[in-house]
């Protein structure tokens, strides 16, 4: 058997000794393994083959497999790992590009190179016949010793991944190892030939290229060392911020990154989630930054990549924004919870068609909305106990469920089809409803989206609401809280057509005529306490100001208005806060 065996291996070596003479000059330098020439390197790995030399193939398996393409593969695989550890290393081909032997040693002798390994499979002729690793130096060269050590650091290195036979180092006398001017070996990488050794080859891929860089790497004193990756950082910045303040992210030092990219994004509205406004990007070594103060917007989005040698990650955070930093307690709302996509069911809860399609109802009650391009929601049908016991969502529509048990279902029970929600705080990106917030039942449009105030339970559950008039009243009746003439004031549904009976609602308009003139046409916009006294009355009448000339007894009534934009006074300012909507 031994004397087989040693035939055998004599067979094996024909792979590292053909010399193809390439018809295309290679390249006249060693590189990196990415192509950059590179003179000087603690190692040069010299590729077998390439190009028009495929060195062994396994064909005797039945397949093409060839001897370049996998000792390439392996070759720039090991290289990443030293290169990744700290060390440098050059390649005699980084592509399947045809080298000859003699530029080979050219190469390697033309640079300033510590340790020369050239990278080979094996091959025996026969399927499945040989097996294993083997690692050759040159007996006569200058510096055999140092070559020997090399051979069994490698060589040893390599039979450590655990699953090959050992066929132990060697001397032969080939041309890349007797020419090199410094330490060289040349390892036969198993047999490709043999379909188990291809086989290990393939599995234990990245345990055989770290193998072979161990192996180098010991002679000099160095192993690999792990990726440097890193991870995402750990943001902190506050849920909710008023307008006009900064806003300060902060997060802790990420193990391996040398920067941090970061992004501020203000968005508008709910349903604008991909449309936002970028007001800060930049990099930082440190670990915060400031979001300037922003005069409005619905949230902000914040974004920070820990950059490492190797990868990115990033954290994203929302920044929901608002008049206050926090909502206003005197706002009529249901609170909403848990609405990042979690179908465990809260006491109120918004979802979407993403987040199940079905919700069983015991003791709640259930509104399917659909988008409106103001960013309410209309309703448009209930489900309530024992009525249904299952709802789905589809399309773009909206599920908000709320427990029988909750806060504010007393306000819920009273909404009817065709009302209007605005969920505060809670905004739909991508289809996904995120954040936690407040629903607003109707009005959500009259002034800011942050300042409603129907502080009024009987008018917080209406369709709309007039300022300054009771729920019901009709055009007759506005007329006369005005303490107007009905030659001064005239309602106006959102036809056009003349109304005195009817009861008005939004989108109604009072035209303050002079002199059979109108001098000003003003949409109706709900709301209410404005002046915050407790009750919706006179006081609370914003929609005319003093632009009536004397003969009308409208003049005094805008002093009487509440600080709509929050300033602090009664101005002219708040008067344009409603303006601004008509
Ligand atoms: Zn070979």
């Amino acid at each position: 058997m031994k004397k087989t065996l040693s035939l055998v291996l004599a067979f094996c070596m024909i792979c590292s000794i053909i010399a193809v003479v390439p018809a295309i000059q290679a390249s006249a330098h060693a590189t990196d393994p990415d192509g950059n020439a590179l003179s000087k390197a603690d190692f040069i790995i010299d590729v077998g083959h390439g190009g028009n030399d495929p060195g062994a193939m396994s064909t005797v398996l039945g397949g093409n497999r060839k001897e370049s393409e996998d000792v390439l593969r392996l070759a720039l695989a090991t290289a990443r790992l030293i290169i990744q550890s700290g060390s440098t290393v050059a390649m005699t081909r980084y592509t399947d590009e045809t080298v000859s032997l003699t530029q080979r040693t050219d190469m390697a002798n033309a640079g300033s190179y510590s340790y020369f390994v050239s990278i080979h499979r094996n091959a025996c002729g026969t399927a499945n016949l040989a097996t294993g690793i083997e690692t050759y130096y040159h007996n006569s060269q200058s510096s055999t010793s140092v070559s020997a050590k090399l051979a069994t650091s490698v060589q040893n290195a390599a039979i450590g991944v655990g699953c090959w036979a050992n066929r132990g180092v060697k001397t032969s006398n080939f041309h890349v190892t007797r020419e090199s001017n410094m330490p060289a070996i040349l390892i036969e990488y198993s047999f490709i030939d043999n379909a188990s050794d291809n086989q290990k080859f393939d599995q234990y891929f990245d345990q055989n290229a770290k193998a072979i860089a161990n192996g180098m790497l010991a002679m000099i004193g160095k192993s690999v060392t792990d990726a440097k990756t890193v991870s995402a950082p750990s943001v902190t910045v506050a849920s909710t911020s008023a307008h006009n303040q900064s806003i300060n992210v902060s997060w802790g030092a990420v193990t391996n990154a040398t920067s941090y990219n970061y992004t501020a994004t203000v968005y508008e509205g709910e349903m604008s989630a991909t449309t936002g406004k970028t007001i800060v990007s930049s990099s930082t070594t440190g670990t915060s930054f400031t979001i300037p103060a922003q005069a409005s917007g619905k949230y902000v989005k914040v974004s920070v990549t820990a950059v490492g040698p190797n990868n990115k990650a990033e954290t994203v955070k929302s920044v929901m924004l608002g008049k206050d930093a926090v909502y206003p307690t005197d706002v009529q709302y249901i609170p909403v919870a848990d609405v990042n996509g979690s179908q465990s069911v809260s006491n109120s809860t918004v979802w979407n068609s993403s987040v199940g399609t079905a919700f069983g109802m015991t003791w709640w009650r259930a509104f399917v909305c659909s988008p409106n391009a103001d960013g309410t929601y209309t309703v448009n049908s209930i489900y309530e106990n024992g009525v249904a016991k299952s709802v789905s969502v589809t399309g773009t529509n909206v599920l908000w469920a709320i427990h029988s048990g909750y806060t504010g279902y007393d306000v819920a029970a009273t909404i009817v089809v065709g009302d209007k929600l605005t969920f505060c705080g809670v905004y739909i990106d991508n289809k996904t409803v995120r954040g936690t917030g407040y629903v607003l039942v109707n009005g959500g449009v009259a002034l800011h989206p942050d300042d409603l105030t129907l502080s009024d339970a009987t008018v917080a559950v209406e369709d709309d609401f007039l300022v300054g008039v009771g729920i019901g009243d009709t055009g007759s009746e506005i007329v006369s809280k005005f303490n107007e003439s009905a030659d001064y004031v005239k309602v106006y549904d959102a036809a056009g057509a003349e109304v005195t009976g009817g009861v008005v609602c939004t989108g109604y308009t009072v035209n303050l005529v002079v002199n059979s003139e109108v001098v000003k046409s003003i949409t109706i916009i709900i709301s209410g306490d404005v002046n915050g006294d407790g009750a919706i009355g006179s006081s609370d009448i914003l929609v005319v100001s003093g632009a009536v000339d004397g003969s009308s007894k409208l003049n005094d009534v805008f002093s009487k208005a509440g600080d709509i934009d929050g300033s602090g006074t009664v101005t002219s300012t708040d008067y344009m806060a409603l303006c601004n909507k008509i």
